[in-house]
């Protein structure tokens, strides 16, 4: 395995009260990861691997509201790191600016790259006071060599509202501005000679109300392996003919566990070891994720007789990760994805 991802979850707080929210229940008790001095030993080990393509700081709440741990995690790497923090950008624009200089002075100490992507659907768009996109481009623009960048993404049905928003706050950057629609989960929002990518996702548990999805379950996993070129598992999706690496999750609390597989804790960053290579025996060993990370996704789902029930539950999930998510309340479905 090679090419893994980490994402690290440093809070679970959140007051802006976007309508889909996965997580809102979490939000007014919610957990902020503190980095104890063995959370750092382990962290440490983990980014700097040679192996690790990328680090994701997120969160099941706004990672604005625990920049102190987000520069702390910065502190930890040994350079040539490509950090990305996924945000809704929510501050007003002089503290904005001020977390944005901030890091960009830490990542150009250590080496490191960070990229930063906006939130730019209209679940999130209709909840900003303070709406980052406009002024981040313009900094990107006027700081072209800068390796603090800046990036899209949007988990709207209707591309049309994240086109047009977008075009709309870039009006005030210098070139002339376009998008270009590269695939069906990506676009390019083209600004002079800049350009920013657009990444689209599935809506996670539509409701009744949400617009007729753009892409079923199965339409959005075809959608993947054609941007990837090779069959969809769970794990870190590099392109052919690259194998995937592990997509580890550190939550607020310091569980850690496999994106998408959260009934298995795998430990606490606190108190147990981790490494990429005890981590990669541990999927080896345990049937679940050695079926999730070998088999095809959509080939594990064809495994299960009641085709009627899964259908059921995909419709109710839209996602993959948060398909197997549901397959865990069924113990009996998620037996046929393990068993041999
Ligand atoms: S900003 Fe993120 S965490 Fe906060 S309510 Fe919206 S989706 Fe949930």
């Amino acid at each position: 395995m090679s090419g893994h991802l980490l994402y690290i979850d440093i809070t679970q707080i959140c007051g802006i009260g976007c309508s889909f929210c996965m997580y809102a229940d979490r939000h007014q008790t919610g957990a902020q990861l503190e980095l104890s001095e063995h959370a750092c030993e382990n962290i440490t080990r983990l980014v700097n691997h040679p192996e690790v393509k990328r680090v994701s700081i997120s969160g099941e709440g706004e990672p604005l509201n625990n920049i102190k741990a987000f520069h702390a995690i910065l502190g930890l790497s040994r350079g040539n790191v490509a950090f990305e923090f996924i945000t809704s950008g929510f501050l007003p624009h002089d503290q904005l600016t001020k977390f944005f200089d901030e890091t960009e002075t830490m990542v150009i100490e250590h080496g490191d790259t960070c990229n930063v992507r906006l939130s730019s659907d209209s679940y999130h768009i209709e909840k900003m006071r303070h709406r980052p996109h406009g002024m981040s481009m313009q900094r990107s623009i006027a700081a072209p060599e800068s390796p603090l960048t800046f990036s899209f993404r949007s988990v709207d049905t209707d591309r049309n509202f994240t086109r047009s928003y977008l075009l709309d706050e870039v009006a005030n950057c210098p070139g002339k501005a376009d998008i270009i629609e590269v695939s069906s989960l990506e676009d390019r929002l083209i600004v002079g000679d800049r350009v920013f990518n657009i990444d689209y996702k599935n809506h996670v548990h539509p409701s009744d109300e949400t617009p007729a999805s753009r892409l079923d379950l199965w339409e959005y996993i075809q959608a993947i392996e054609s941007r990837t070129g090779k069959r969809f598992t769970l794990g870190s999706l590099n392109p052919a003919p690259l194998l995937n690496g592990l997509d580890l999750t550190i939550k607020p609390d310091g569980k850690v566990g496999l994106y998408g597989i959260d009934n298995i804790t795998l430990g606490n960053i606190h108190t147990d070891h981790f490494s990429w290579e005890s981590l990669a025996r541990q999927v080896a060993d345990d049937p679940l994720m050695h079926r999730l990370h070998t088999t095809p996704f959509l080939d594990v789902v064809a495994r299960v007789d009641d085709q009627g029930a899964m259908y059921a539950l995909a419709l109710k999930a839209n996602n993959p990760y948060w398909l197997v998510k549901e397959l865990v309340k069924h113990p009996a479905l998620l037996e046929q994805l393990a068993s041999s």
